[in-house]
């Protein structure tokens, strides 16, 4: 009975401890071992059209859904078997960290602060931090032109510290979880401007056609690259060889057509990027 019982009080306090540590699905092994059982978990953007988007019928549209699926297939992973879990961006790197994910591919910019926690492969794409505004604003030209509105961006992005860094100045900076949320309270004219990464306003303007605009020249560089777990060269060398692939790949799922498919054939493909081995 005491036995019982003390298990029982055990049993409950590991499954706590599981829940407290933010371990649910998390596997112990490496990208490179996962993939090899056959199976990933890859954090992307649910809320971010053109990137990654969840779909009404529970499946994922995106160049980042795209770019993952890809460098899946190269692992010797199929579509069906990808799990996909939401990443936003304030818990990228605890994701990665934690096991709770094999890599993360979502608009995950390369930065030196994060590399002390989190690697990445690529880049695979470059964007730069921009704005969007309503599209009957004039008033906002670019990110001089700031001064005592309220600007929306994301908790945890390069975007909101950029912003702070170099823009701040009388800026009335307001951090949401996501940046749908952040295109909902420009919408909803509680908010003047959305700022973060041009390649995701561009998914948002398409997605409410003549409703919303993208304003001035992008003023950083973002090189997005897939998180992977901090020291796994393996799986890293891994991942970085599918990106190249992908990069060279003139087929209906390489790089190009992947960037016309999910942002128009009118898109200007950019100049590919030069991966970073480092
Ligand atoms: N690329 C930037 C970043 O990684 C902004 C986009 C995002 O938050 O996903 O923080």
């Amino acid at each position: 009975m005491r036995i019982t019982r003390a298990l029982r009080l055990g049993i409950g306090f590991l499954a706590l401890a599981a829940v407290a540590s933010g371990c649910t699905s998390g596997s112990s092994g490496t990208a490179t071992q996962n993939a090899a059982g056959g199976k990933l978990t890859i954090g992307i953007k649910f809320d971010q059209p053109g990137l990654g988007l969840e779909m009404k019928n529970g499946t994922f549209s995106g160049f980042d859904v795209d770019v993952a699926t890809y460098v899946a297939g190269k692992l010797g992973v199929k579509p069906s078997n990808i799990t996909f879990r939401e990443a936003p961006s304030a818990e990228r790197e605890t994701l990665i960290q934690n096991g709770a994910v094999d890599m993360v591919v979502a608009s995950y910019s390369i930065t030196d602060q994060r590399k002390k926690k989190v690697d990445f492969a690529g880049p695979y794409y470059i964007a730069g931090q921009s704005l969007l505004v309503r599209a009957d604003n004039n008033s906002v030209t670019g990110p001089q032109s700031l001064g005592g509105k309220k600007l929306c961006t994301v908790k945890g992005s390069t975007s909101a510290q950029d912003i702070q860094q170099d823009f701040a100045h009388d800026v009335n900076l307001q951090e949401y979880d996501t940046y749908s949320l952040c295109v909902e309270a420009l919408k909803n004219n509680m908010v003047d401007a959305v700022t973060t990464d041009n390649i995701i306003l561009a998914g948002y303007v398409a997605q409410n056609p003549g409703q919303l605009k993208l304003v001035g020249t992008p003023f950083t560089t973002e090189r997005y690259g897939i998180g992977l777990r901090r020291g796994d060269k393996e799986s890293r060398d891994k991942v970085n060889d599918a990106v190249q692939a992908m990069l060279d790949d003139n087929g209906p799922t390489g790089w190009r057509a992947a960037l016309q498919k999910n942002f128009g054939p009118a898109f200007p493909v950019p100049t590919v990027p030069q991966i970073d081995r480092y």
